[in-house]
């Protein structure tokens, strides 16, 4: 295994839950997707854009506040709100937040797939998001996942299973190595890492 450039954000404070610091919630999507993923990704070389993760389907902002409305929500709309939970020590940057009026807010997460891979790792995502809206603005929000071929609201279930992972991200995150995934190397294919991993697969399915 190439070592990738640095080391360096693995000697950041950690306790034996893991890293404590604050962590991006797209990379607890990415440690859902592929928990070695999620290690190179903060652990190794800084990559400009991994082909898979590039948005090819965006939302207007006139057609999100369009949606918004259709979903029952008639507060103002941010666009690219930034977010960020000191409970949790989450961070990140919604596509669309639109803020609580009368009802619940919402946070829209624009995909350029549907529920690519089942999906899970989306919704850890954008429960995260709206988590996080909810410890900024006091008020219960809904979360959203967006793509050209559907618009699919998140569970609350999704919220349980994000702070496991979330959990299990830090601990990781402060391990020497990238842990083994569980995917049997089904998601190589077009892994940007795959380059750095030790557990690449070449022969594995383009990311399904
Ligand atoms: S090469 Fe495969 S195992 Fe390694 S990070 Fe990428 S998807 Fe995960």
């Amino acid at each position: 295994m190439e070592r990738p450039h640095s080391a360096g954000r693995a000697t950041r404070p950690s306790s034996p839950r893991g890293y404590e610091g604050p962590l991006p919630a797209s990379l607890v999507k990415e440690y859902l997707w592929c928990p070695a993923y999620a290690w190179l990704s903060w652990n190794g070389p800084r990559l400009r854009a991994p082909p898979h993760v590039e948005v090819e389907y965006s939302l207007e902002p006139r057609a999100a506040v369009q949606l918004a409305r259709a979903l029952g929500h008639r507060g103002r709309v941010v666009a690219e709100a930034r977010l960020y939970s000191p409970r949790l020590r989450v961070y990140g940057r919604v596509d669309y937040l639109v803020e609580p009026e009368g009802g619940p807010g919402a946070v829209l997460e624009v995909k350029a797939r549907g529920a690519w891979g089942g999906g899970l790792h989306q919704e850890a995502q954008a429960a995260l998001y709206a988590m996080a809206a909810e410890d900024a603005y006091g008020e219960p929000f809904k979360a959203y996942i967006v793509s050209r071929l559907e618009v699919r609201e998140v569970p609350l279930e999704a919220r349980a299973r994000a702070l496991v992972a979330l959990s299990s991200l830090r601990r990781i995150l402060a391990e020497p190595a990238p842990p083994k995934p569980g995917h049997g190397g089904l998601r190589c294919r077009s892994c940007a890492y795959k380059r750095w991993c030790p557990w690449a697969s070449p022969g594995g399915n383009r990311g399904l």
